[in-house]
């Protein structure tokens, strides 16, 4: 039986949609990491420092929740960390084929038998994105069925004078 579980992304901002599957995820695990990718070769509106403290900030009253960050493969991560599940969230049909080709491969890669588990979003943040967040930040739309208040601050600051003609 797993106690912990990892639930791995950029999360650039936090939003609704990831903290519905970091709830989900405590329902089945007691222990879950939510780690932050530290990618070099994936520009992101908010540094680590920024995307950690948002899921710190978001996470204070949960219990079992840990905030961490890694860097490189997510199953070099798992090993270090001895966890064998990896959580992922599924929004719609198009998730389906990137997640299903990086589960099949983060399994290829792990030798110590890494199982992907596959979250369904509710359905009112199905079609919440982190990428469309930052594009109704920039055209100065309203967030707050999308993100926390505090997230949504802290967009409007870092975007401010960046308003798209
Ligand atoms: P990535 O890991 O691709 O950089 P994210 O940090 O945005 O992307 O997402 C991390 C995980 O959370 C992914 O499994 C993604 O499918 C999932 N996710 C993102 N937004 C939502 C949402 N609105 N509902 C459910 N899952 C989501």
């Amino acid at each position: 039986m797993c106690q912990r579980a990892v639930y791995p992304g950029s999360f650039d901002p936090l939003t609704y949609g990831h903290l519905d599957i970091i709830k989900r995820a405590k329902k089945i695990f007691p222990e879950l990491v939510v780690a932050v990718a530290q990618n070099p070769i994936k520009p992101t509106l908010f540094s680590l420092k920024e995307r950690i403290e948002m899921l710190k900030k978001a996470t204070r009253n949960m219990e079992g929740i840990t905030i961490e960050s890694f860097k490189g493969l997510i199953v070099d991560y798992c090993k270090e960390k001895n966890i064998k599940v990896i959580i992922r969230g599924l929004r719609m049909i198009s998730d389906f084929e990137y997640e299903f080709q990086m589960a099949l491969t983060n399994r290829k890669l792990s030798k110590e038998g890494i199982e992907t588990v596959f979250l369904m979003t509710h359905e009112s943040y199905s079609y919440i994105s982190s990428k469309l967040i930052k594009e109704i930040a920039s055209l100065g739309g309203s967030l707050s069925e999308f993100v926390p208040p505090f997230v949504e601050k802290k967009l409007k600051e870092k975007l401010k004078g960046c308003k798209l003609q």
